[in-house]
Formats: C-alpha cells, sequence, structure tokens
C-alpha cells in the first residue's frame, strides 16, 4: 500500500512537472529564461499587476500585443489555420479561454471563436482607436489584451470572437 501510494505521488509530481514545463510559465525576457510567477491554470483570483511588473516576465513580443494593445499581422500567428482539440488559454495568466469546438475557420487572418469557455472568462472594453469603435476582449483574469469581438460570427452566437494567437495558448485534449 505505502509503495502505490509512493508511485502515485510520484507520477502526480511528475504530470504536475510536465504541465508546468509543457505551459508559457517560461518566458525569454532579454535573452534570459524567466518564470512567470503569476501563470496559474488553477487560480482564478483577478490580478492586478502593474505593467512595468509584466514587463519583466513576458516575451517582448507578449509584452506588446497582451499589455499595450498592439496586434499581430494577419495570417502570421500559429493559431490562425490550426484545428487542434483542445483548450485555449491565456499566455499570459493561465486563465482558460475558448474550447477548440468553438473555433471556426475565418477568412479574417486571425484565429477566430463564437464563444468564450465560460462568460467570465474575457471581459469586454469599449475601444475607439483608429477612429473605430470596437469591442475590446480581454483576459478575465489578468486583464491582457486579447483582441476584439464583432457581431458576423457563425451561429448559435452570431459572435466572431477575433483573436491573436500569440495571447493564446494551446493545450491538447487529453485522452480519459
Ligand atoms: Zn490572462
Amino acid at each position: 500500500m505505502k509503495n502505490i501510494l509512493k508511485i502515485s505521488a510520484f507520477l502526480l509530481l511528475g504530470s504536475v512537472l510536465f504541465s508546468t514545463t509543457n505551459a508559457q510559465k517560461m518566458q525569454v525576457v532579454n535573452g534570459k529564461s524567466i518564470v512567470n510567477p503569476y501563470y496559474s491554470r488553477t487560480n482564478t483570483q483577478i490580478l492586478k499587476i502593474p505593467n512595468s511588473t509584466w514587463k519583466k516576465v513576458l516575451s517582448s513580443d507578449l509584452y506588446s500585443v497582451a499589455r499595450l494593445g498592439d496586434t499581430e499581422a494577419a495570417f502570421t500567428g500559429k493559431y490562425n489555420e490550426f484545428d487542434g482539440k483542445g483548450t485555449y488559454y491565456c499566455a499570459v495568466c493561465g486563465n482558460a479561454l475558448f474550447r477548440s469546438d468553438a473555433k471556426f475557420s475565418s477568412t479574417c487572418g486571425w484565429p477566430s471563436f463564437y464563444e468564450p469557455i465560460r462568460p467570465k472568462s474575457v471581459i469586454y472594453k469599449r475601444d475607439e482607436s483608429f477612429s473605430m469603435v470596437r469591442t475590446e476582449v480581454r483576459c478575465g483574469r489578468c486583464d491582457a489584451h486579447l483582441g476584439h469581438v464583432f457581431d458576423d460570427g457563425p451561429k448559435p452566437t452570431r459572435k466572431r470572437f477575433c483573436m491573436n494567437s500569440i495571447a493564446l495558448e494551446y493545450e491538447k485534449l487529453k485522452k480519459s
């Protein structure tokens, strides 16, 4: 019995280590590997972290999209034409954002979803930049800029969550 406990503890530890190394917890910042201490797949506590702190733990590409609101060039993102089955998490904080079931093929050049995984996994903000009125989509946990939402999506919601690939982190569905 003791051995079984030891083995299961070992397996559990192994899967925890695997999932952390698999995640975007490690970021290359100014050529150095940095651990992002705010990244968690389980902690749902709202984060209020200043950009000066994020700048120290996020890669410059992720920082400029997620914290400064930049947009990656159309048709360049890693998830634009990707159709794996799994879950998309916030690349900044690990918050679950979208299921692959809600992803649809869109010609806009960015990965597109018709609904978030939970209503509160994202928050919305009016965006009047570039002489347009758009609805910005941000992470509900860390307030990272993710993209925008438009009303020209498919059924059942008719929404198109147009996201920056770099702000997302995909994890393949685990076979049970
Ligand atoms: Zn986040």
